[in-house]
């Protein structure tokens, strides 16, 4: 992450090193004159449940994370005793174990707070908004924990009912669209005035097809700039000196229109609006983006209004200072600003180094859930009837993969019902991740048959990415595979004992795609080097690719459930360079396998060979963990003999006959 290394930052950390109290003060302090005020608003967003310091999948100590951790930068803004607001911008009680755990098991029994809320109710908030994640466990669970909330919570784009009014402020009401404030500033001279500030919330449309099972019926949706340009003036009817956007959305100057997602930037750009909060991408604002037109990256402002993005899981706080002047009307405004995301943790010599600690009332407000949650990812959450390990991933279809792609197929299928792309063929693209290499010879998934716990989930799915759905041709899904196929040197027919693995190639560019079946010839060149260049354009490795028991039609129109890293355009493969996108998820892959075990109960994931290397009459040997030799028996789909032989890195070496 990057950020700012502003004065006030660098002040801070000296301030809490116990320099004078006179170094940090934000130069606003020292500016306002009579009449002016400082006044500094606070934000956090997408905490996602991330309250202790703690990553619940790696069952770890994370000193990147945690609301308890950021709470000691809320504070030390507090410690000054200056004039300060705090508000969150939403995806709080969904993203973790921990938010799982109070779904899925303990549930909402009205007598304890849900431990986001608890936690937020102990930092004392001013305002909040709703992110998308906050209806993925449904409305009634959504209503039963906000209950407790004792802070305002604001939307002014979601719809109660399916009935739309004549205009926004015609709707029926999900939650109050905004809320107005009666804030006690003191002037720079001393004097208290009270001034009255506006927070309206925003979240992205999209949720209606995110959250479609949920929601449809129960809900509708407006655009954001369209909501805020209803609702705006009403507020400054109602006396709104100042009107702070909450909006759950992310920066992008390419999005136009009322199903825009991230229109933060848009947003900024109605009238009315004076400072926007944003969020939702899980980046930092001002410092991780491009001076595009509107947005001033290292200022921190949107169409010149102040701006700012906190990153995630508490990773930052996001603040904006504003020098607020009274004019001879008595009303406020904005007479200069800056903005900035401090961080809780920094990285020194390769190593992450917390520069804050938790606030001790934070983590006490849900030591108990804390405790439950361990207790949570430690025990069963489902069962599988097969193993799943990746000893032999690379040379056969493969457990530990299958199952990424059952529940990638699980997801997008309800997805792609809502879309114009009903109806048509969903396939699913996975990697074994951790596949040896380069990682070591312990460095593969293994996951015993019997109780699968929410640890073991990370194991099968190793990064934080999200879900995409990509929409390509017959061509683009052979050539896909071709990619993934340079994973093999080339062997001669009727080589004995030739190496089959090429080691600069990473295991986890070896992309299985699951709904097609096809064999691999590696008597025949790689068509992509191993970087993913097109060197061999006429050969293929990719024989016999069937759709349905057919040879593949070409021209025909695919789905490709896949990552966000992939469909980017990561690892160069052919239809995944970001052009054929059809579908950006919220969820990430390891929420929907969580989920997709959750909701099976017992699991299935034995491989259904739909792939396999081509008979060329040739032995290859082939390298994985010592663990395999536990395991060789259950591949069927090849071949394979231990030869008894060690390497010297520590992998047992296997033949393999083709
Ligand atoms: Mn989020
Ligand atoms: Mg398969």
């Amino acid at each position: 992450m990057l950020f700012r290394n502003t004065i006030s930052r660098r002040a801070f950390l000296a301030g809490t090193a116990g320099a004078t109290a006179l170094v940090v003060m934000h130069p606003f302090a020292l500016r306002a004159a009579t009449g002016q005020a400082h006044l500094r608003i606070m934000e956090t967003t997408d905490i996602h449940v991330a309250i202790y310091p703690y990553d619940y999948y790696a069952d770890a100590p994370n000193d990147t994370m945690g609301l308890a951790r950021t709470a000691s930068l809320i504070e030390g803004i507090r410690a000054e005793a200056g004039n300060s607001m705090l508000v969150d911008n939403g995806d709080f009680i969904q993203g973790n174990p921990m938010g799982d755990y109070i779904a899925y098991e303990r549930g909402m029994d009205g007598n304890r707070a849900h431990p986001m809320i608890a936690a937020m109710n102990v930092l004392g908030y001013d305002a909040a908004t709703l992110g998308n994640h906050e209806f993925n466990y449904g409305l009634e669970f959504l209503n039963a924990a906000l209950q407790g909330a004792n802070f305002p919570i604001v939307n002014a784009n979601i719809i109660n009912g399916t009935e739309m009014g004549a205009d926004p402020t015609q709707d029926q009401r999900f939650i109050s669209p905004y809320t107005i404030v009666d804030k006690q500033i003191v002037d720079g001279a001393g004097e208290t005035h009270t001034i009255k500030i506006g927070f309206i919330g925003f979240v992205p449309p999209q949720i209606m097809i995110w959250d479609s099972a949920n929601l449809t019926g129960n809900v509708s949706m407006r655009g954001i700039v369209e909501a805020a340009e209803a609702y705006v003036p009403q507020m400054k009817e109602e006396g709104a000196e100042l009107i702070v956007a909450l909006s759950h959305a992310g920066i992008d100057p390419a999005e136009t229109g009322e199903m825009a997602e991230n229109a933060s930037l848009q947003l900024a750009g109605v009238e009315g609006i004076d400072v926007v909060f944003t969020g939702h991408q899980h980046l930092v604002f001002p410092g991780n983006y491009a001076d595009l037109a509107g947005v001033d990256n290292d200022k921190g402002t949107l169409m010149g209004k102040p701006a700012v993005m906190g990153g995630f899981w508490g990773s930052h706080m996001g603040l904006i200072d504003l020098l607020l002047e009274r004019d001879d009307d008595g009303k406020w405004s904005i007479v200069d600003h800056t903005s900035e995301a401090r961080p809780i943790s920094e990285r020194v010599d390769g190593a992450t180094v917390p520069t804050v600690e938790s606030v001790a009332a934070v983590e006490a407000s849900v030591a108990d859930d804390h405790e439950e949650t361990l207790d949570y990812i430690r025990r069963a959450v489902g069962e599988t009837s097969a193993p799943l390990h990746s000893y032999f991933a690379l040379v056969a279809d493969d457990p530990s993969v299958q199952i990424v792609s059952q529940a990638q197929t699980w997801y997008i299928e309800k997805i792609m019902a809502e879309t114009e792309f009903n109806g048509l063929p969903i396939l699913s693209a996975a990697a074994p991740f951790k596949a040896g290499g380069r990682g070591g010879p312990d460095y593969y998934t293994d996951v015993a048959v019997g109780p699968v716990a929410i640890k073991n989930v990370a194991d099968l799915y190793l990064y934080p990415n999200t879900i995409r759905a990509v929409k390509i041709t017959g061509q683009q899904v052979k050539d896909w595979l071709e990619r993934s196929a340079g994973i093999f040197l080339q062997v001669e027919a009727g080589a004995t004992d030739a190496p089959l693995i090429n080691p600069e190639f990473p295991s986890y560019n070896f992309d299985v795609i699951d709904g097609v079946t096809y064999k691999i010839d590696i008597t025949q060149p790689s068509k992509y080097s191993s970087d993913g260049e097109l060197v061999n354009p006429d050969a293929n490795r990719i024989v016999d690719l069937q759709f349905n028991g057919e040879p593949i039609d070409l021209d025909q129109e695919f789905i490709v459930a896949t990552n966000n890293y992939r469909a980017g355009g990561g690892g160069s493969f052919p239809g995944a360079d970001g052009s054929t996108i059809v579908f950006v998820g919220p969820d990430t892959n390891r929420d929907i396998i969580v989920r997709f075990i959750h909701e099976s109960g017992t699991i299935n994931p034995s491989a259904d060979s739909n792939w396999s290397l081509a008979e060329i009459g040739s032995t290859v040997l082939f390298e994985t963990g010592p663990k395999g030799a536990e395991h060789v028996g259950d591949v069927t789909a090849v071949p394979i003999e231990a030869t008894g032989d060690t390497s010297e890195a520590g992998f047992g070496i296997y033949r393999i006959t083709l």
